[in-house]
């Protein structure tokens, strides 16, 4: 598709043409999109929507890049990539409400949190991705998801108009939301006033619990699979005898079975290859099809996996 953007946005956004995608992912593999535009302020974002929707011009919503594989070829579409709309602030009178910009990160949420001593979101910590990622897939830890804590979500609909809509945790499911699919500008998540010290306190034993099972610091997407009804995917894997199994630079973590790591040249198709010899030697072993927890952008050589549905939680 050729690039025919709309004079507006060219003139008044942050507009990278043909930008590669892998180094705004926390797995790091993947090729260009036709365009990344980053907006800055509410107000940019809304531009943009408006006009690429006028122009008839697809585009997709990037936040901190951690739920997602984007394929080797990239992606022909535009990219509005979130991660200058990070304020935080105090939502109207309610003192122990914050407003967040969808590219504000959950560390972000919590470390506000914890500075103003509000308590709630202490049980997100570690999860690397931002406000309107986890706001679209319900993200969330053993104890809480951010579903747990909204209580309004504002949206962009395709002609700028912004809408706020009225949530509560009965809207959310395990990683589903109502918002996926939308244009999410920013949430107010309802918190409560604590102490700072037992905030802390529950934010390093969140992260101590994290860190022992999860390897934290390799480039990856999280879990690459959902867990099956009643089952854990990285115990089937790891029964399955798949620890440690590798394609090019793609590796089934030796630490957690269920994260796919990069270990410094993998590209996407590794990455495939790899996720379709483990689906097959989990379902030789066990009988299980794995479904998948991570999206896929652009396209594959072969089969595209496709995100599996009906799983538990972690
Ligand atoms: C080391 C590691 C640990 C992890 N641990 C956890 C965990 O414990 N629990 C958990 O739930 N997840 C976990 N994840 C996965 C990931 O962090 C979450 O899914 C996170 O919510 C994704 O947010 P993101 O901003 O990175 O979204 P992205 O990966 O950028 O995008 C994911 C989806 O959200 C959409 N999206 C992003 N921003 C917007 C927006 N503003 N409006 C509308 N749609 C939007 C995208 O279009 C895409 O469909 C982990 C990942 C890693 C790498």
């Amino acid at each position: 598709m050729s690039m025919d953007l709309p004079d507006a946005l060219r003139d008044e956004l942050l507009v990278h043409e043909g930008a590669d995608l892998g180094p705004r992912t926390t797995l790091g593999v993947g090729g260009p999109a036709l365009c990344v535009i980053e907006p800055r302020r509410r107000e940019e974002l809304i531009l943009a929507v408006r006009e690429l929707t006028a122009a008839g011009l697809p585009f997709r919503m990037l936040g901190h890049g951690s739920n997602l594989v984007v394929s080797d070829a990239g992606l022909d579409e535009v990219v509005l990539h979130t991660r200058g709309m990070k304020n935080i602030y105090h939502h109207g009178e309610q003192d122990a409400a914050l407003r967040c910009e969808a590219g504000a990160t959950l560390a972000r949420l919590v470390s506000v949190a914890h500075d103003m001593g509000l308590a709630g979101a202490e049980g997100l910590i570690g999860i690397p991705g931002t406000v309107g990622g986890a706001v679209a897939g319900n993200a969330g830890g053993r104890e809480i998801a951010l579903g747990d804590l909204l209580t309004e979500v504002t949206l962009v609909d395709p002609d700028g108009t912004t809408r706020a809509v009225p949530c509560s945790p009965k809207d959310f499911g395990y990683r589903t939301s109502p918002f996926a699919g939308h244009v999410i500008l920013d949430a107010v998540v309802q918190l409560c006033p604590d102490g700072k010290e037992q905030i802390f306190d529950r934010m390093r034993r969140t992260l101590r619990a994290k860190a022992e099972s999860q390897p934290l610091s390799a480039s990856s997407a999280g879990c690459m699979f959902r867990n099956p009804a009643g089952a854990s995917s990285g115990a089937l894997i790891d029964r399955a005898g798949c620890k440690g199994l590798s394609v090019g630079g793609a590796q089934v973590s030796p630490e957690h079975a269920n994260f796919i790591v990069n270990t410094g040249e993998a590209m996407a198709e590794d990455v495939r290859r790899l996720v379709v010899r483990v689906q097959q030697a989990v379902r030789e072993h066990s009988g299980v099809d794995l479904p998948l927890e991570v999206e896929w952008w652009g396209a594959f050589e072969e089969r595209t996996p496709v995100l599996g549905a009906g799983s538990d939680a972690e």
